[in-house]
């Protein structure tokens, strides 16, 4: 930033003093420890509010902050090769599933491998981030750039910041002319995904432009968001006075899982033809269907994309793949939606293993 151009930046957020295309800033600093010798929260209080409902309005208004000790009860682990090299983290189930069929998606749609940068941080980590961005940069740069904690969509465990090795893992403006940014602004809401802080719109979110930077907040709500024109702060709020929006608020199992992977939803056959020969969808048309292959002793795992699997005798000589229990993946109940976990057996010679099953072949 021009330093004659700060305190017009800070005071009017819309001066032109800083081109909005400017890639020469590295945005992101979420890679700081938050292990210090000093309290690294020290002066950030939170506030009120907690982030169960997917629809929360999170911004720079004080009475829109999250509590310091708020975090969500169902994180799970993201699949090590949705991340750039060197990062992992976690998202609230849905999220994640969500994420999985956008970033898969993508690959298929323009041939771009999404990555995720970052993903939940807690209002701990999100005090060590502000301050290394204000360290760095300044408070302008940082109040454009980072929110206080308490106040960022980062804590609810539903947004993640995503890049892509043709951006050098960097968050950039400048990938909002790309493919990679472009698709995204277009094909989020398929997914119930929203841009949080799009072009132009600083002086209502008082944030800049982040093309990388999208939240979850449901399939139907995505869909409502989108067909509203409105951005996603003012939907939120129409949403919290209960304007007349319908904010469909996803519960717990409403997202259909369409990923081919075994133990993952299917509407059909189709839907599980990535996994390999032989695959189908188990019980297709009901909520519990599933992608399963034929096996009579292992199964495949693919690491990152399925949880580690397991053949289940089914009748007298064969099985079927599914997934093994994964408090790690799948959250308390080890399993997805519809999926409970069971004590299963392998086809002869016995071996028994806690599987994800559908309730019918309990
Ligand atoms: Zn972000």
């Amino acid at each position: 930033m021009h330093r004659e151009c700060s305190l017009a930046v800070l005071l009017a957020l819309q001066t032109g003093c800083v081109d909005p295309t400017d890639s020469s800033y590295d945005l992101d600093h979420d890679d700081v420890s938050a292990a210090a010798s000093y309290d690294v929260c020290e002066g950030f209080a939170g506030g009120e509010l907690t982030g169960d409902d997917l629809l929360v309005l999170v911004n720079k208004e004080p009475q829109r902050q999250l509590r310091s000790d708020d975090a969500p009860a169902d994180l799970v682990a993201l699949g090590p090769s949705y991340f750039m090299p060197g990062r992992d983290g976690m998202l609230r189930g849905p999220a994640a599933d969500g994420l999985y069929e956008l970033i898969d998606t993508a690959a298929a749609e323009i041939g771009v491998a999404l990555r995720v940068r970052s993903a939940y941080r807690s209002f701990r980590e999100q005090c060590a981030t502000y301050r290394a961005k204000v360290d760095e940069n300044g408070p302008e740069h940082a109040a454009r750039y980072s929110a206080l904690p308490g106040r960022s969509q980062h804590q609810l465990g539903t947004t993640v910041d995503l890049t892509s090795a043709g951006l050098d893992w960097a968050l950039s403006p400048s990938m909002g002319s790309r493919a990679e940014g472009e698709w995204l602004s277009d094909n989020a809401h398929r997914f119930g995904f929203a841009l949080s802080y799009p072009r132009g719109a600083e002086p209502i979110t008082g944030y800049a432009y982040e093309p990388w930077h999208f939240r979850y907040v449901g399939l139907a709500a995505a869909a409502e968001l989108r067909n509203s024109g409105l951005l996603l702060d003012e939907y939120l709020f129409a949403c919290a006075e209960a304007e007349p929006l319908r904010c469909p608020r996803e519960q717990p199992g409403d997202r259909p899982k369409n990923r081919a992977f075994i133990g993952g939803h299917c509407a059909g056959d189709e839907d599980c033809a990535g996994i390999g020969a032989g695959a189908f969808c188990l019980d297709a048309g009901t909520a519990a269907a599933s992608c399963t292959l034929p096996c009579s002793r292992t199964c495949p795992d693919r690491p990152g994309l399925n949880a580690p699997t397991f053949c289940v005798a089914v009748g007298g000589s064969g099985g079927l793949c599914h997934s093994r229990c994964d408090q790690g993946l799948f959250g308390q109940a080890g399993c997805r939606p519809s999926h409970h976990c069971a004590t299963a057996s392998r086809p002869s010679p016995a071996t028994i293993a806690d599987v994800c099953l559908p309730a019918q072949l309990d």
